[in-house]
């Protein structure tokens, strides 16, 4: 292997599908899924389901759509939503639940934990009246930038969305980190939820995929709205063995990714003009003093590795990451450090 193989730090997204899942994918018996007849979609649904520890599962090209689905099966046209601020259900996926299913977000602020405080939750459910949208559901994140969020806290903002008569969704995209690095099972990280999505395209590995889980009468509303959205597939069996490849061999590696952000972490920690302003699971979070901007865009881009240089910055580690990459970027960090003072 060469030793200067591409460190792509943007995202976890950027895993490609080993050579194994590859092979998974190449052999999966299909058939046409909007006629329910691909058995490899099936048995994936009925793996995540069972793995989450709830009834009903469905297979999604993307999580947004899997997350929009939820949100239109939890929620009708001038009903809301209460989300974080930063949430992806909120800030990243296009305003779909407004332009599409004519729902309205709450957003409040998190703590710096990632959660959204009780006090503001309950203060932010509106009486029914006719002045209000009708609020319908409490939406969270877990991982949410990495951090896994208190499991205490979740039964506590769970106990409120149930006393408030609001369903509860996770937008858990990163639940697995969140599993692995909690020691917990899916099962227990989903257990307090109504609806949850799952995603397979991220530190799993697998090149598309989200499955959403819940009862079969969310999941039955769920697959109307993905018909409506455009997410009917026909032989998506192939992406879904991808899938249950990732369930089966990509999970418990996930603390590879977790123990080279504390890796990465700890050398930033020692260096000059960066400071770590979180590290959790597979994402190291920092602020770059100016004056290292621009020297470290060009230094790392000479270095081959991708990063999206900014004063705060998101540092992503996976299963993509070659040997040496922690060391290779703190070598460049250090260098443009030492050139700065
Ligand atoms: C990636 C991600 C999603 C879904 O993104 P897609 O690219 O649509 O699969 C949802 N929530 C979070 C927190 C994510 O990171």
């Amino acid at each position: 292997m060469s030793t200067n193989q591409t460190v792509d730090l943007r995202s976890d997204t950027v895993t490609r599908p080993s050579p194994e899942m590859r092979a998974a994918m190449a052999n999966a018996p299909v058939g046409d899924d909007v006629w329910g007849d691909d058995p490899s979609v099936k048995e994936l649904e009925s793996a995540v389901a069972h793995r989450a520890g709830k009834a009903a599962a469905l297979f999604f090209p993307s999580g947004t759509q899997s997350n929009l689905a939820a949100l239109m099966a939890h929620c009708e046209r001038g009903d809301e939503y209460i989300v974080g601020q930063g949430a992806h259900t909120y800030r990243f996926e296009g305003g779909g639940a407004a332009v599409l299913g004519s729902i309205q977000p709450q957003p409040i602020e998190h703590d710096a934990d990632g959660s959204l405080p009780l006090g503001k939750i309950r203060a932010a459910i509106k009486p029914i009246d006719p002045h209000f949208a009708r609020t319908k559901l409490l939406a969270l994140e877990n991982t949410i930038g990495g951090t896994v969020l208190d499991p205490a806290y979740v039964e506590a903002a769970g106990a409120l969305a149930r006393s408030a008569g609001l369903a509860f969704h996770l937008d858990g995209a990163r639940a697995w980190n969140a599993a692995v690095a909690g020691g917990l099972t899916i099962a227990e990280i989903c257990r307090p939820f109504d609806s949850i999505s799952l995603c397979f395209s991220k530190g799993l590995g697998a090149p598309v995929g989200s499955c959403l889980v819940g009862t079969p009468e969310l999941i039955a509303k769920a697959l109307r709205w993905r018909k409506v959205l455009g997410g009917g597939m026909r032989q998506s069996g192939i992406l879904a063995a991808a899938c249950l490849y990732a369930l089966d061999h990509n999970i418990q590696s996930l603390a590879a990714d977790h123990a080279m952000a504390r890796r990465l972490a700890e050398g930033l920690h020692g260096i000059d003009g960066i400071t770590v302003t979180q590290a959790a699971t597979n994402m190291v979070m920092l602020h770059v003093d100016a004056p290292m901007l621009k020297p470290l865009a060009s230094a790392l881009q000479g270095a081959n590795i991708l990063a999206a240089v900014s004063p705060q910055m998101r540092l992503v580690l996976h299963r993509d990451i070659p040997q040496n990459g922690v060391e290779r970027t703190l070598d460049v960090f250090s260098a443009v450090s030492r050139r700065a003072a």
